[in-house]
């Protein structure tokens, strides 16, 4: 097992608590934990049960938490999102888009859009109402498309038509929220945040690397324990564990390189990650 040398310390730790910007107003929501959400253990009963439940509070250890990060990297060095985009500014619009729809249906849509608006004045020339034509397969696109036009003026109105390197001013855009502020930080800027969405959530619960419960609670935790070297993929590598392989009815558990670092009771074949 690989050793602990890029886990924080405990003051690097604080110092990111310290810097956090405070909680929005209803950023702090309890997601809901039926099943399809966190798959939390179902409840079990007898003496297997509670020596599984022991084990799934176990905290993970920072040797453990390098080791699966280690892993991801290992096997997928340079990860990528897969909304397509253009720019900071396309990539903007495409999350704002994702918001309860699918990156493949999302991408449908942007991969007529951008080339003729990737700019937000190209984006106000073309109008809302085109707007809304050319997304009107992605749930929400009446609001969505209000919220391009509005946030595209006001990047023009207050940051010269740039998209800002700054989290309250991303988080004042129309339709913008926490989670989109921190992928476009991410992604655009490679600044080292993590956007928790459905399937972070999920698996820093499941796995009991970052348990919370809500969405802000794994980001701040996920925020704790990822080592600083991995903290500028730790986002794209999570997501794509959680959509690939820790899916939400039936994880791969027999073909997850975690599998053995895993605190979920209900995890299935363990193979020995070579
Ligand atoms: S073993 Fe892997 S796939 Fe299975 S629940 Fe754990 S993290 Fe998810």
């Amino acid at each position: 097992m690989a050793k602990n040398t890029g886990a924080r310390t405990k003051t690097t730790a604080v110092k990111a608590r310290k810097s956090r910007k405070p909680i929005p107003k209803g950023e702090g929501r309890k997601v809901k934990t039926g099943s399809s959400q966190t798959a939390m253990p179902r409840s079990k009963t007898g003496a297997a049960a509670k020596a599984k439940s022991k084990t799934a509070s176990k905290p993970w250890s920072a040797a453990e938490v390098y080791e699966a990060f280690a892993r991801f990297r290992a096997a997928n060095p340079e990860p990528k999102g897969e909304l397509e985009h253009l720019n900071a500014y396309t990539l903007l619009v495409a999350v704002v888009l994702s918001a309860q729809a699918t990156d493949v249906g999302v991408n449908k849509a942007t991969r007529h859009l951008f080339p003729i608006a990737d700019t937000p004045q190209k984006m106000i020339a073309l109008g809302e109402e085109k707007v809304r034509e050319y997304i009107k397969t992605i749930g929400l696109y009446r609001t969505k498309a209000k919220n391009v036009i509005a946030l595209s003026e006001q990047l023009i109105a207050q940051h010269g038509g740039k998209v800002p390197r700054d989290r309250a001013a991303l988080e004042a855009l129309p339709g913008v929220g926490r989670k989109t502020a921190n992928v476009v930080l991410n992604i655009a800027f490679g600044e080292p945040t993590i956007a928790v969405d459905t399937h972070l959530f999920r698996v820093g619960n499941r796995t009991g690397l970052a348990p919370g419960k809500t969405p802000l609670e794994v980001e701040l935790n996920l925020l704790e324990v990822v080592p600083d070297e991995f903290m500028r993929h730790a986002h794209h590598w999570l997501i794509l564990h959680g959509r690939y392989t820790c899916v939400a009815r039936r994880p791969l558990c027999e073909k997850c390189i975690i599998n053995d670092l895993c605190r979920w009771p209900e995890k299935t074949v363990f193979l020995a990650a070579s």
